[in-house]
């Protein structure tokens, strides 16, 4: 039987899931003008976009260490968020500086030492004595340091102004999709009545189960709070140790995250929010009411990179995969990078490609 591929009938991708890896992708791929239809499934449990914060972050951890790609990843994102805002007409991404108080004197000096690094130096804002630029409230007796380049993106508001638009488009389909409906046949992928060049499944944690289990994912629960404070005590910007505490939308503040690699389940456990109002404490010292505790699942994997690439066994079928805790800062650019590797056949990087874990020779 003869393909016609340039048949309005035939979508150039299905994409699988209206997470953020998925209204990203799917944005990107509307952006290339590509004909696609995104699948959402009516999830019981709250999924990791649902909840998260979408902290971007460019230097983390204990050490202060510059993540990984952060130059890439960070350029990329801030002409990417505001052009998708501008299309949604939706305000969801907001740069923010972010205070980390030291701890001790030890850590001021490392840190006015380390500082001088050309590698740290573009994003750090300033190292400030002890001035409680966060208000009173703020624990900085060995002062602090400001970074700029970061700040945070309401995911749960852009999964469902992104959703919207797709529904006024007629892109969004709400089922449950299961491989095992689908067939490939003359080129093309057909699943209930669809038509499709490709598939790309961006389904978070719940892959571990599904065609793509085969991976080593390393899932990890994360529980979140919302918080309200003192109107005397409210502040701009992000509080960053052990954690972070922010105001998110008028009023409320977001306190997290905890991570959980045992306990799986979709119950937010007191325990865990105790452990965050102990970790705020060490950080602020304001009266706080808890509005609010969720909890999800983090789609992280075995290395703390992502998986992209193609099923080993099904053609034209892909998987975007393995944003863990970085959600917002690596959505942008590597949605934009597998759409490279499928629509013009660019390689995916090494470090990313699920290949990593199939062929040794491949890394
Ligand atoms: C508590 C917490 C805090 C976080 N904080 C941050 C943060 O500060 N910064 C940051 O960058 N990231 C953060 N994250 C991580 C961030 O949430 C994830 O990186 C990101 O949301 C993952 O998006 P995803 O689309 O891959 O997965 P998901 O959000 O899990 O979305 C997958 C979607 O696929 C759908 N789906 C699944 N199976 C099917 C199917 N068979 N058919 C159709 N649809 C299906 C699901 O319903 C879901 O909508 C946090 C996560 C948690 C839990």
């Amino acid at each position: 039987m003869q393909t016609d591929h340039a048949s309005p009938h035939i979508l150039d991708c299905l994409i699988i899931g209206a997470g953020l890896a998925g209204c990203v992708l799917a944005h990107s791929a509307e952006r290339r003008g590509l004909r696609l239809v995104v699948v959402q499934a009516v999830s019981a449990e709250p999924t990791a976009s649902e909840v998260a914060a979408g902290l971007m972050n460019p230097v983390t951890g204990r050490r202060m260490a510059l993540t990984w790609k952060a130059k890439e990843l960070f350029s990329f994102l801030k002409q990417f968020y505001p052009a998708f805002e501008q299309k949604l007409q939706t305000r969801f991404f907001y740069p923010k500086a972010i205070y980390r108080p030291f701890d001790s004197l030890k850590t001021q000096n490392e840190w006015i030492a380390q500082s001088a690094e050309k590698y740290l130096s573009d994003w750090i804002r300033v190292i400030l004595p002890p001035e409680k630029p966060f208000g009173r409230q703020v624990r900085d007796d060995f002062g602090g340091l400001l970074l700029g380049g970061g700040g945070f993106v309401d995911i749960p508001k852009l999964t469902e102004a992104y959703q919207m638009h797709l529904k006024a488009q007629q892109k969004l389909k709400t089922d449950n999709f299961d491989s095992a409906e689908a067939f490939f046949e003359s080129g093309c992928w057909h699943w209930k009545g669809i038509k499709t060049k490709h598939i790309i499944v961006c389904r978070g944690a719940a892959e571990r189960f599904l065609d793509f289990s085969f991976l080593p994912f390393s899932v990890v629960k994360g529980d979140i709070l919302d918080i309200k404070i003192q109107e005397n005590s409210a502040f701009e910007g992000i509080l960053n140790r052990n954690g972070w505490f922010f105001e998110h939308s008028q009023q409320r503040y977001k306190l997290g995250s905890t991570y959980e690699h045992t306990d799986l389940s979709s119950i937010p456990r007191p325990e865990a929010q105790e452990k965050l109002l102990g970790q705020l404490r060490t950080l602020w010292l304001g009266k706080v009411e808890v509005l609010k505790h969720q909890c999800a699942l983090r789609p992280a994997t075995k290395d703390r990179r992502p998986f992209l690439g193609l099923h080993p066994q099904k053609p034209n079928f892909w998987l975007f995969n393995g944003l863990g805790s970085k959600g917002s800062s690596l959505a942008p650019f590597f949605a934009t990078h597998l759409l490279e590797a499928i629509f013009d056949e660019q390689q995916i990087d090494k470090s990313v490609d699920l290949m990593r874990f199939l062929n040794p020779d491949n890394r």
